[in-house]
């Protein structure tokens, strides 16, 4: 019997304990959850969330650390450098949630769906384009990305993606590269960030690349706030390139109150809802890449450092 210590804050234990503890006695029923302060000798560590000064040197048997999320680079450091840390890949939980954001997201400005909210009695027929002759670019072709555009697809959009590696994903256009992204931002009425927070995106979508956009288009922002220059887009939205922003992810979390994009009607705001951890997909991954380390097979989600996700 080996141990895996749950790592919590708040009701962390009470939401995911039960689940975990079922998903392990399915997957690794030689495996049993104990609360951090009981896991010593644990050999797997998941953190649902990091107590405020949680030193993750407390688990020197640990093989592996799985966070019970899919962005990394906040915990990334508090790992040490020799243990392999896993994100959360949960295909029928938090990739199901983000494709159904993006893809509600991308239709309602696909539709023009803003224009008949409201009540005011007037007759406007307005038909849009169809999917096929919509544009719309998905920057990162992750676990997140790619079943977006290929859901996104799947509606008939036509779809770009730009991502490190190269990918082949039916009815997707897939580049790589300067030169792909400067390509996936130009033709794109719609643009998806689904790429991770790492030095290298730091910052994406500057001023420079927002005016790639083209005038009118639409950017979703999913991912993180810090792929984006805030003011920069601030200024690019007053400029129509883009013109309006779905923004999910920001700078600073909650977004503060004096934040200008509360009163632009141009911005959308989402709380960071676009995808939640869901306890139960989310235990079976979990438990389900344990059973994998267990047989020696690698775990799907494990983070490079060098990259960065
Ligand atoms: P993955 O690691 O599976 O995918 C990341 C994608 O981005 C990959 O296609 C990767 O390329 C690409 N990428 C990374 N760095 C670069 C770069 N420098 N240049 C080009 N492409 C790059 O992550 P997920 O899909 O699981 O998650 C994506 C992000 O979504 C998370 O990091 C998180 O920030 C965000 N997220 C937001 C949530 C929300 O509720 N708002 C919920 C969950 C996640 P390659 O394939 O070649 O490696």
């Amino acid at each position: 019997m080996t141990r895996a210590a749950l790592v919590t804050t708040g009701d962390g234990w009470d939401r995911f304990a039960p689940p975990l503890a079922a998903a392990l006695a399915g997957a690794a029923p030689d495996v049993r959850l104990v609360p951090a302060d009981e896991g010593a000798d644990a050999e797997w560590v998941v953190i649902q969330d990091l107590p405020e000064g949680f030193d993750l040197a407390a688990f020197p048997r640990a093989r592996a650390v799985l966070a019970l999320w899919a962005g990394i680079e906040a915990i990334l450091p508090h790992v040490p450098a020799d243990l392999p840390l896993v994100r959360l890949v949960d295909p029928a939980g938090l990739t199901a949630g983000m494709t159904e954001w993006v893809t509600g997201h991308v239709l309602r400005h696909h539709l023009g769906i803003d224009r008949y909210l409201g009540a005011a009695p007037h007759w406007d027929r307005h038909v849009p384009p169809l999917a096929r002759e919509r544009r719309v670019g998905v920057l990162g072709l992750g676990a997140l990305g790619a079943d977006a555009a290929r859901a996104l697809a799947g509606f008939g959009f036509d779809v770009a993606g730009w991502s490190r590696s190269p990918k082949d994903i039916p009815g997707v256009a897939a580049h790589t590269g300067p030169d792909g992204l400067r390509a996936v931002i130009e033709r794109s009425e719609i643009l998806v960030l689904l790429v991770p927070h790492t030095p290298q995106t730091e910052g994406l979508m500057d001023a420079e690349r927002l005016g790639w956009m083209p005038e009118g288009a639409v950017l979703l922002n999913p991912g993180r706030g810090a792929l984006v220059d805030e003011a920069a887009l601030t200024a690019a939205l007053a400029a129509g390139r883009p013109a309006h922003a779905t923004l999910d992810t920001f700078r600073t979390e909650p977004l503060p109150r004096d934040h200008p994009f509360w009163s632009d009607p141009r911005v959308t705001i989402t709380p960071h809802v676009a995808s939640a951890t869901r306890p139960d997909s989310a235990a079976e991954a979990v438990a389900a890449n344990i059973a994998r380390a267990l047989r020696g097979a690698p775990m799907e989600g494990t983070v490079e450092r060098g990259r960065g996700y």
